[in-house]
């Protein structure tokens, strides 16, 4: 057993995270960023974080990850990364013609008190950002928060930057996503397109990391939001923030900045989720919902329907970002799934309420937890108390899921040993499908392996 020293007694720990639920927040500002058209991510503090990052990233989506770094060394580590940042920004200009350098901080440089603000804008003072192009920032120090923490702030950046109001108002909407894979920015578009509403989307990694083989590398891919559609979002009709944690203080932003009303929604993962999402963008577009989007809701409709009997009452746990597991657990709900155990080490007040409104009524034995001791070893502890049927979480998952004999579905970041994450949605209703397929396929695989040979079915 890989995870042996794992026991089922549970210790109160105040000063000890072990092997944590989230990831560290220049990762989710390097993601926001490689979602704007010509954009290149830069990383200010040491190699070795930007090595990381890029690496992450990488391996999840298996494509090459484009990003900078200040390259600290000792002497910047003490006196300061300005003029490291202030030659990085010369250099990537002259050399690798982005549109916009994204830059991001690091534990060190925040630890060193760099005042990132202020070498940004000696950057324009210094005449190093040639006309036409961008230097946009945010802070993320990575001992607070997590990766959904990075993200947020690059998309905020990019809000504090780009959109601007004319006062001509535009019959469009802007939808700011929360992290989720490539194929989910695809699946929103496609959705708002089959209602024929005009959108524009913040951050959009589709065609950049899940881009066609041609042959040839291109350093900015042909996908991402454009500098003219973020300029145009101060002038749209209003903005639906999908996810609390990674979509809403950048809604805030805009709001206060170019008054454009905003609603939060959760992720339109699931039946109710993507119900929630769909209404909005019809009424907020004054629209109707096409032929087309209600049927693939019957269809969802319809697989449940089948495949109740072998997911009724099953127990889940769950580990993963608060705003993919939300509408994930509010979906296992729908399909009579018993969510019993829920870890997320980003931290928010908001989604133990969340989690409080959906839980308690239905599954008041439910255990969740959210911030630094919320950790896959303490659901790990959970699930050895009383086992659960199925696991649903990243790449890591696979530890827990292998010692304790459950069926395991891969879902968030990262997802380092399997593909088809980026490729097909989770996301509206064609991604509910997906879900479920997913799920019943990792159940009935098991139930295929252990049946004695006079039980196993040919058919369902
Ligand atoms: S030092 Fe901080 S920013 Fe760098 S990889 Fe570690 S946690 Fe991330």
């Amino acid at each position: 057993m890989l995870l042996r020293h794992t026991t089922d007694k549970i210790t109160e720990r105040s000063a000890l995270t072990i092997n944590p639920a989230k990831t560290c927040q220049p990762i989710g500002a390097m993601y926001a960023a490689l979602g704007v058209h010509g954009c290149l991510p830069h990383s200010h503090g040491s190699q070795g974080c930007c090595s990381y990052h890029r690496t992450a990233l990488t391996r999840h989506f298996k494509e090459p990850v484009m990003a900078a770094t200040s390259s600290f060394t000792e002497g910047s580590s003490v006196f300061g990364g300005q003029a490291n940042l202030l030659q990085a920004v010369n250099t990537i200009f002259t050399i690798y013609h982005p549109d916009i350098i994204a830059v991001h901080t690091t534990c060190l440089s925040e630890t060193i008190g760099d005042d990132v603000n202020q070498i940004v804008q000696k950057t324009r003072d210094d005449k190093l950002v040639p006309p036409g192009k961008h230097v946009v920032h945010c802070n993320t120090p990575s001992y607070v928060g997590s990766h959904i923490t990075g993200y947020s702030n690059m998309v905020t950046g990019f809000i504090n930057y780009f959109p601007q109001r004319s006062g001509n108002k535009i019959n469009q909407i802007n939808i700011i996503t929360g992290w989720v894979e490539p194929s989910d920015m695809r699946q929103i578009r496609h959705l708002a397109k089959s209602m024929g509403v005009k959108i524009v989307l913040l951050p959009d990694t589709s065609n950049v990391l899940d881009t066609p083989m041609t042959g040839k590398h291109n350093m900015f891919p042909k996908g991402g939001t454009t500098i003219p559609q973020m300029v145009s979002m101060g002038d749209s009709k209003s903005t639906i923030a999908l996810g609390p944690f990674c979509a809403e203080d950048a809604a805030i932003k805009l709001e206060n900045k170019c008054k454009v009303k905003f609603t939060t929604l959760e992720l339109p993962i699931g039946l109710k989720a993507t119900d929630r999402f769909i209404t909005a963008l019809s009424r907020a577009s004054n629209v109707k919902v096409p032929d087309s989007i209600t049927d693939d809701r019957g269809r969802l409709i319809d697989m449940i329907t089948d495949m109740h009997k072998y997911l009724f009452g099953k127990r889940v746990a769950l580990f993963g970002d608060p705003d993919t597991l939300t509408p994930l657990v509010e979906f296992l709900i729908t399909l009579d799934m018993k969510p019993v155990y829920i870890v997320s080490g980003t931290p928010g007040k908001r989604f133990e309420t969340a989690m409080d409104n959906i839980l308690k009524p239905v599954v008041p034995e439910a255990k969740y937890l959210n911030g630094q001791r919320a950790d896959m070893f303490l659901l790990h502890q959970w699930i050895k108390q009383e086992p659960v049927d199925l696991l649903i979480g990243n790449t890591y998952g696979k530890y827990i899921a292998r010692d304790e004999d459950i069926p395991f579905v891969r879902l968030g970041f990262p997802i380092l040993d399997r593909v088809g994450h980026s490729y097909f949605p989770t996301l509206g209703y064609k991604g509910g499908m997906h879900l479920v397929t997913n799920i019943l396929g990792a159940i009935m695989d098991k139930m295929d392996r252990e049946a004695a040979e006079e039980k196993f079915e040919l058919t369902m």
